[in-house]
């Protein structure tokens, strides 16, 4: 089969690749329905986290199983299954606490951006539809798989409540989707700090209440603004960068949460600078795993529609224009189609 396989900065092919096969009993094989590319792997991309070796690349995925090993239970052939991009038992005790993606025994899925992708642990990993989706319900259904799941989990991290001011950095597909997210939770209102018009028009789509082009302190001055010298209750930071976790932890509040899910690249923060600040910071990769149920069911039932942060799609095989898209920003997000 072929596949996308980066080579170094800026060089993703798509060339023959050996076809996935089942190697332990608790593994399953699927058939591809979509896949997607990540705003992490824009760091690898661009060559800030370095490639060793050509590298089978994608990691959200959704699709038929095709073949299950002889140990798994839960998923069957035929099923439209949707997995995270951390394999997990499902059972450990950080499973069991929410935090599949740091299963004691978790595996990353790899080479999402092929026409079969073998997934280890399905039983823990994999979660099936109701029933096969209609195919407008699949770009949803994908996004479940990383981004909305991220973004979920970023406005869960930051203590999203109802009635309370949420502020969120970065106006990626993540980002957006935590508006989405922190609507959902009952957010009062929702600040995000986006400077580009067509995504600031799919924030209010997913109910954003007001826009801060900004950046750096003078966002901050602007959220403090809006807020009346308060600060934000909860803040999702989903850039990942020096500036924007800054960003996100001057605008919260004292006592108010800071939900981090953008890859940090250089960030350091300074120990008794956090410490006269009262905010609370936790994130980390997002256990998606932990979400699925729910947001299967809320895609499944047309409540939410985080497929829309899919504004281009191309055939698999134009893979590497996808990543052009998104690294230019002439895409928020590239779907592809197998
Ligand atoms: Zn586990």
């Amino acid at each position: 089969m072929r596949g996308a396989v980066i080579h170094g900065k800026g060089d993703v092919r798509f060339e023959e690749r050996p076809a996935p096969t089942i190697q332990h009993p608790t593994d399953a094989v699927i058939k591809m329905s979509a896949t997607c590319v990540c705003g992490s792997d824009l760091w690898t991309y661009r060559g800030i986290a370095t490639v060793k070796e050509p590298t089978p690349f994608g990691h959200e995925y959704c699709g038929i199983v095709e073949e299950v090993g002889s140990a798994v239970r839960s998923v069957k052939r035929g099923q439209f299954v949707i997995g995270s991009f951390f394999a997990s038992d499902n059972t450990c005790p950080h499973c069991r606490a929410g935090y599949q993606t740091s299963c004691q025994h978790r595996e990353l899925v790899a080479g999402a951006q092929a026409p079969r992708l073998r997934v280890p642990l399905a039983d823990g990993t994999l979660v099936a539809t109701p029933d096969l989706p209609p195919d407008d319900l699949i770009p949803s259904l994908l996004a479940l798989s990383d981004v909305m799941g991220t973004g979920w989990f970023g406005a869960e991290a930051a203590d999203v409540k109802p009635g309370k001011t949420v502020a969120v950095v970065g106006d990626g597909a993540v980002g957006l989707l935590a508006v989405l997210s922190a609507r959902q939770m009952g957010a009062g209102r929702v600040i995000v700090m986006s400077r580009r018009e067509t995504r600031q028009k799919l924030a209010r789509t997913y109910g954003a209440t007001d826009i801060v082009p900004e950046r750096g302190d003078d966002a901050v001055a602007r959220i403090m603004d809006l807020t009346e010298g308060v600060g934000a209750d909860s803040v999702v930071e989903c850039v990942g960068t020096q500036e924007s976790m800054m960003q996100a932890i001057k605008s919260t509040r004292p006592g108010g949460s800071i939900g981090y899910v953008g890859v940090p690249h250089g960030v350091s923060l300074d120990g008794q600078d956090l410490f006269f600040r009262h905010v609370r910071l936790h994130g980390g990769p997002a256990p998606v795993r932990r979400f699925l149920p729910q947001l299967i069911d809320l895609v499944w039932n047309r409540k939410i529609d985080p497929g829309k942060v899919f504004d281009l799609t191309l055939p698999l095989a134009e893979v590497a224009e996808g990543y052009r898209a998104m690294d230019t920003r002439r895409a928020i997000k590239t779907l592809l189609r197998p």
